[in-house]
């Protein structure tokens, strides 16, 4: 695995993953039984969702025409097969085309045809002719208590099988939340003397002792791990990652930052129930536990399921839970306030009455820096009342219900 996390492909190995012969966007359209345009289309996309600068389309297309197809070694453990669902159920008519046609999935449980002994003896023989080369994903958490035995696979626990499969990988992606820190299975229940989920689950990078790229999301959108592929077959190397192993052109930014509500937020219009006015208007779900302040992903920019604008959680009406981030997603309580991790309210409004034709003076500029300062302490203050409004809420409501509660035993 020499560039696992490097960022640097073995350029020995890529030879063996790109065919050096000359191909054209008409073996392509073959291939792929898709028009040109299409094609390119669907690499502009991908290049947009690396951020990649204009043109680089171009590199991209290049690089799926002329690429072999590396063989992909999908692994399932303690998980739903949202993954893998959110990546088939893709609207968009080319990706099911690429995903099959683009790399070789050469063991995939809930996609392949063969099963039992047969689809072991598939995974044995493609990681035997493709030593050193194939990709392998993994999805799901891996259970290690009682030596792992709450997850096996043809008799095999989860924890070695991952192992073996890791050993002769040229890399290891870990998709889902679940895969990448452990998820929904890793959660601590809420019984007294509980300190780890009932079957101690882990994401791969802890089973195998060292960083894995992850793409984390319950489910994560099929746009970013497709991306992360291909920038290896356009580029030879790993997209850039944050410490957590996570690509920096999916996870760089809170979806807070970005939020189609965030001029709600910004303006102080909240949703204070599901259905109440203010939901129904498109209110910021912030009082409602929306954890888009402190989560970092790219759910408010990229969507889901290319079925147009808005198809996210928070586009549809629900908080999000911050499931891209190990201990707010699945730990916080869904309808607890959000920790504000990076708060930006607008520094400057419109002005009402703007003065004509005068120069920059000391006092105009010292009075601009007083505003910068004061917008500064308005982002702090903003932080503290938020928690504050919040508790004045529901001091009221908490009041307003013993009331009621005397009204009707004097009654
Ligand atoms: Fe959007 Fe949530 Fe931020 Fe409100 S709190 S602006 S709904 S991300």
């Amino acid at each position: 695995m020499a560039w696992l996390l490097e960022g640097t492909a073995d350029m020995g190995n890529m030879n063996d993953i790109f065919d050096t012969s000359r191909k054209t966007l008409q073996d392509v359209e073959k291939r792929l039984e898709m028009p040109r345009r299409e094609f390119l289309q669907f690499c502009a996309t991908l290049a947009a969702t690396m951020g990649l600068p204009a043109g680089a389309e171009a590199a991209v297309a290049k690089a799926v025409e002329a690429a072999k197809r590396p063989s992909v070694i999908w692994l399932h453990f303690q998980e739903c097969t949202g993954c893998s669902e959110s990546l088939l159920r893709a609207e968009h008519p080319t990706l099911e085309k690429l995903i099959l046609d683009v790399i070789s999935l050469d063991y995939h449980e809930t996609l392949m045809a063969a099963a039992g002994h047969q689809a072991e003896a598939a995974r044995k023989a493609a990681m035997k002719a493709n030593k050193g080369k194939y990709v392998l994903v993994v999805e799901g958490a891996i259970p290690t208590k009682a030596n792992g035995i709450y997850c096996k696979i043809g008799g095999q626990t989860a924890i070695d099988m991952v192992k073996e499969c890791a050993a002769d990988a040229a890399a290891v992606i870990a998709i889902g939340s679940c895969a990448s820190w452990g998820g929904m299975p890793s959660t601590i229940p809420s019984i007294s003397g509980a300190d780890s989920s009932p079957t101690g689950s882990a994401g791969v990078a802890e089973i195998l002792g060292k960083p894995v790229m992850t793409i984390p999301g319950c489910p994560p959108n099929p746009y970013n791990f497709l991306a992360a592929v291909v920038h290896f077959l356009t580029f030879g190397k790993l997209p850039e990652l944050d410490k957590l192993g996570r690509p920096k052109f999916a996870y760089s930014r809170l979806i807070h930052e970005n939020c189609e509500r965030r001029a709600h937020f910004d303006a102080g219009r909240f949703a204070m129930e599901f259905g109440d006015s203010g939901h129904r208007q498109g209110y910021c779900l912030y009082k409602l536990g929306c954890k888009g302040p402190e989560t970092y992903a790219n759910c408010s920019t990229l969507g889901f399921g290319d079925a147009g604008e808005n198809n996210w959680p928070v586009g549809c009406g629900h908080p999000c839970i911050g499931c891209t981030e190990k201990g707010v997603g699945f730990t916080k309580p869904i309808h607890q306030v959000a920790k504000m991790l990076n708060v930006a309210p607008p520094l400057q409004y419109p002005r009402i009455v703007e003065e004509q034709g005068k120069a920059a003076s000391f006092a105009s500029a010292a009075a601009v820096a007083a505003v910068a300062g004061a917008a500064a302490g308005a982002a702090v203050m903003l932080t503290r009342n938020l928690g504050l409004s919040h508790a004045a809420e529901e001091a009221e409501r908490a009041k307003a219900a013993g009331k009621s509660a005397d009204d009707k035993a004097g009654a």
